[in-house]
């Protein structure tokens, strides 16, 4: 019963949508990765896109005027992941910030002595824990050409693996996964990575495991080619997790 009204009301807000759908689809061709999905596959990205924009605000920083545009390229490469999830996959935070280009930011990081040390740091996105995801345009207009870096993508897997705290490459598992193999796949997989790079994978997934199921998200939606050549079991353990097989 519950479902039916949810169902209702969303119904409505894509019904009331005030960009056309004619808009939709044009946005979603200029972005390349979308354009292996069929037909009933991008209807439904296209509605969850709609929703997206209906439940979150997406602010400019710096002066950035968001366009219609702006906003439709967005909400679509960010419901990519949850295409077959559903938008509660997106729940408890409400707003993005898009900044112009890369920006830099404070950062603070106490080392093992208790010491704080303040810095500067170039970035092209954040997540933060129960608060906004924040995105360089600049990087958000070159993502979805299937080079394997997508910022959006980025980002909203952090918010995936945050829906059961902080970010820690251990996102809530769908129903019938083993929490366990999630675990052992990828810290071996992890491991592996820190010491043998993988050309089309970006480095930054050594980080740690948030960095690296966010970096190969990137890539398992735009070059899942290269994932399943370089770790055909975390390939398969995304494939269980988003319910999609990009290849
Ligand atoms: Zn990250």
């Amino acid at each position: 019963m519950l479902d039916k009204i949810k169902d209702w009301h969303q119904q409505r807000i894509i019904d009331n949508s005030p960009y056309s759908l004619e808009s939709w689809h044009k946005v979603a061709q200029d972005i390349d990765i979308l354009n292996r999905l069929t037909q009933s596959e991008l209807e439904q990205l296209i509605e969850l896109a709609i929703l997206l924009l209906h439940e979150k605000k997406i602010q400019g920083a710096q002066g950035l005027e968001i366009t219609q545009r702006m906003k439709q390229s967005i909400a679509l490469q960010a419901c990519l992941p949850i295409l077959n999830l559903g938008l509660e996959w997106y729940k408890g935070w409400s707003s993005i910030i898009v900044y112009p280009g890369s920006y830099f930011t404070k950062t603070s990081r106490t080392d093992e002595f208790g010491i704080v040390h303040e810095g500067h740091q170039h970035r092209s996105g954040e997540a933060w824990l129960r608060g906004p995801v924040i995105l360089s345009w600049r990087d958000v207009k070159h993502a979805g050409a299937r080079d394997g870096n997508n910022v959006v993508i980025h980002e909203f897997v952090h918010k995936l693996d945050m829906l059961n705290g902080r970010a820690n490459g251990f996102p809530p598992m769908q129903k019938g996964m083993n929490p366990a193999q999630w675990t052992q796949i990828m810290e071996k997989g992890f491991a592996d990575f820190q010491h043998n790079p993988k050309a089309g994978i970006n480095s930054y997934g050594a980080t740690n495991p948030a960095e690296l199921i966010a970096v190969l998200s990137e890539v398992f939606f735009e070059r899942p080619e290269v994932l399943q050549d370089a770790y055909p079991d975390i390939y398969q353990l995304m494939v269980e997790f988003f319910k999609q097989n990009p290849l």
